[in-house]
């Protein structure tokens, strides 16, 4: 059995102390924040994940949301997905993430997963989570078996020869389309990580997920005021209609005038090593009629350099389908 300290510090500053006195490995392994657990104790139970110590965050003051002084939306690491979905302000200015929250796992899970936790959430992919196979995740240079195995639920854009796993989550895809922003303590200080940065793609170091450094802790995630009259929309496609990870998701932020779209923010989930932000549809829609035609050419730019594996070709078309009836959606809403 492998054993480990836990630690329940009252502050920020005592849970980064914390973090700092275990040795430090690669993303902080040797020692993990949990709040909900909903991944984390999974894969601790699999030997996926074998931290030496456990930092409980649940006693720190980061369960609140608050408006900003500009409008916008302050809310803090340990909020659970079940009061982000259904808090009013979210609900009425960024209804693309209450929909999002709302698609993923189960009221359950919902009930104790936390924005961080869902930030930081890890790949389903099956030879990941099984400690038997070769997987240069989570052990560097052993080995990507899903290339030539099981890909069928893998990612299509943002892959690398090292690893093609797929963003699990639908948080951050809304995210990532509403422009958010991620806010880091850590031994070196605070500093405030755009989504779009956050999450890194796979390239040699598929190990590494985000620019969270060792002893670094999510404090909060911001979002920009709303953008007055913006259409939202946030679409899943999967295997079943519930408890179910996306094949392919769209989360579109649309303001039209006179018939013409005037900005778009489009981000897509199932696809992506990271939740992926597509400024090729952004652009393609821009100035053009809010119309099916537009909408299609702008998916068709969404995927252009998508990239299948041997059972997962289906996803380009499902991903192009999905982005398209989301922009019709949310534009005639
Ligand atoms: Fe591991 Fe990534 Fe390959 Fe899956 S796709 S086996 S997570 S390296």
């Amino acid at each position: 059995m492998h054993t480990f300290e836990f630690t329940r510090p009252k502050d920020s500053a005592g849970a980064i102390r914390a973090a700092a006195q275990t040795k430090t490995a690669q993303q902080g392994a040797e020692s993990r924040f949990v709040a909900g657990g909903t991944t984390l104790i999974d894969l601790m139970k699999l030997n996926v994940e074998t931290p030496s110590q456990l930092i409980d965050i649940n006693r720190l003051p980061l369960a609140t949301i608050e408006e900003t002084s500009d409008g916008g939306l302050k809310i803090g690491a340990t909020v659970r997905n079940s009061d982000l979905a259904h808090h009013p302000r979210v609900q009425k200015d960024y209804a693309v993430l209450s929909q999002a929250l709302l698609s993923g796992a189960s009221a359950q899970l919902r009930n104790m997963a936390t924005t961080a936790g869902n930030l930081l959430q890890r790949t389903r992919c099956v030879y990941f989570r099984d400690t038997a196979m070769a997987c240069n995740k989570r052990e560097p240079g052993t080995g990507c078996p899903a290339i030539t195995g099981f890909n069928r639920t893998l990612a299509i854009l943002g892959t690398s020869e090292s690893c093609i796993a797929t963003n699990p989550s639908d948080m951050n895809v809304a995210l990532a389309a509403l422009e958010a922003t991620v806010h880091v303590q850590g031994p070196k200080g605070v500093r405030a990580v755009p989504i779009g940065e956050f999450h890194l793609l796979p390239g040699s170091t598929p190990q590494r997920e985000t620019v969270l450094e060792p002893g670094d802790l999510i404090t909060y995630v911001t979002l920009p005021p709303p953008i007055a009259g913006s259409k939202q929309l946030y679409l899943k496609l999967r295997d079943r209609a519930s408890y179910e990870f996306a094949l392919a998701s769209a989360a579109v932020v649309l303001t039209i005038a006179n018939g013409k779209v005037t900005r778009a923010r489009v981000a897509m989930g199932g696809v992506g090593t990271k939740p992926w932000r597509s400024p090729e549809a952004e652009s393609a829609l821009v100035g053009q009629t809010a119309d099916a035609a537009s909408f299609r050419k702008a998916a068709e730019a969404a995927l252009r350099n998508a990239k299948p594996q041997s059972e997962n070709a289906f996803k380009v078309e499902l991903a192009k389908r999905c982005l398209t009836h989301a922009l019709q959606t949310a534009a005639t809403s």
